[in-house]
């Protein structure tokens, strides 16, 4: 793929860099895609050429090796993941001729796909920490959660008018909800839909203020949540729960809850993943003899068949009796389960009879 980047921005190998940043603007200007008569793959060419001659060393490579260097090094531009990081603006940090940086990048990137409605007045995202036991994250757990926060005002359902008043068509935008605002940008005239700040964006306003909320549709009170945390849910990890943020103002998209998790150290178990490890202790006869113990699993306890002969430090994988993985998160609600692990000591008595001591001398002469 080799490209002559000089042709394309119609210069000579010669060009200084003012030659070359004045023939791109020139060119992209006429190609950028959102324009009528726009070309979208000459509007990368140019930029794939700009990003290359504008950078003194890239330049200097390209010069030297040509096709090579188009074809191996310039990051991006020679497969489909033309990525931001390639974009010769942010480089270059030519903000002042953009105006705002951040929509002009929206325009480039959405490729004249009709702009959303931008989301100001979007309720924020709360974050809580739960705590939790491991008996509550093996068996999940509906929780109630007393939040302060941002909720619909009851006296007009979110609605923002006054009980027996209604809502009318929204005179600054007709009823549409967004404004049409054209702007100048370096590349030529765009125009934008912003939300109309008459009615924020819902084409209709309140004939009467409701007098709770002051036409917001929310305040501020104390509300339940129950938030249902899946069994198997882990430490650290991460539960978010969309919509049940603060409401936003003027019936606008709500934030998103999340809740922390915290999952408590148990007295006996510990979690390996999705695996439960547990000590059980016998004794040295039962060690030599062979036994069946009781043995607490998560869920209930098990008769563990320990043979005779069984050394301190033996582990037994006791099959499924570990914690729940996938249940309530995957389609078919399908709940796997991880295994348990029995970690064999031998108790050491320490203190003991002078009977003991008797019978265990005789057994050292014997072994
Ligand atoms: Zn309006
Ligand atoms: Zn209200």
């Amino acid at each position: 793929m080799a490209k002559d980047y000089y042709k394309i921005l119609g210069l000579s190998k010669s060009a200084s860099q003012d030659e070359i940043k004045s023939a791109y603007h020139k060119l992209a200007h006429k190609h950028h895609p959102d324009k009528a008569g726009g070309e979208e793959a000459k509007f990368k060419e140019i930029n794939e050429a700009y990003s290359v001659l504008s950078d003194p060393d890239k330049r200097k490579r390209y010069d030297s090796f040509g096709a090579a260097f188009s074809s191996g090094n310039a990051r991006g531009f020679n497969s489909a993941s033309w990525n931001f990081e390639d974009f010769p603006f942010t480089a270059n940090g030519n903000a002042a001729d953009f105006g705002d940086f951040g929509d002009i990048f929206e325009e480039f990137f959405g490729f004249g796909q009709p702009k959303k409605k931008t989301t100001t007045g979007r309720g924020k995202d709360i974050v809580v920490d739960a705590e939790i036991s491991l008996e509550e994250a093996y068996s999940g757990i509906n929780k109630h959660l007393i939040l302060n926060k941002y909720a619909p005002c009851e006296r007009c359902n979110g609605k923002g008018m006054e009980p027996g008043s209604s809502l009318s068509t929204c005179k600054t935008c007709q009823g549409r909800g967004g404004l049409e605002r054209v702007e100048q940008t370096f590349f030529g005239t765009f125009t934008r839909l912003t939300n109309c700040p008459n009615c924020h964006g819902r084409g209709e306003v309140p004939e009467k203020v409701c007098t709770t909320c002051r036409g917001e549709g929310r305040i501020k009170r104390s509300i339940k949540i129950d938030v249902q945390i899946p069994a198997g849910v882990d430490d650290g990890e991460t539960l978010k729960v969309q919509g049940s943020g603060e409401t936003g103002k003027y019936g606008l998209q709500s934030g998103d809850l999340f809740l922390n998790i915290h999952v408590k150290p148990h007295a006996l178990f510990q979690r390996k993943g999705n695996d439960l490890w547990i000590k059980a202790e016998i004794s040295f006869p039962q060690a030599v003899f062979g036994a069946k113990i009781d043995v607490p699993m998560i869920n209930g306890e098990i008769k563990l068949n320990v043979p005779s002969g069984t050394g301190g430090g033996k582990v037994f994988r006791i099959s499924g009796r570990g914690m729940p993985y996938g249940y309530g998160r995957s389609r078919n609600n399908a709940a796997a389960k991880g295994d348990a692990y029995v970690v064999i000591s031998i108790k050491i008595p320490h203190s003991i009879s002078k009977k003991t001591q008797k019978l265990l001398e005789e057994l050292e002469g014997e072994l």
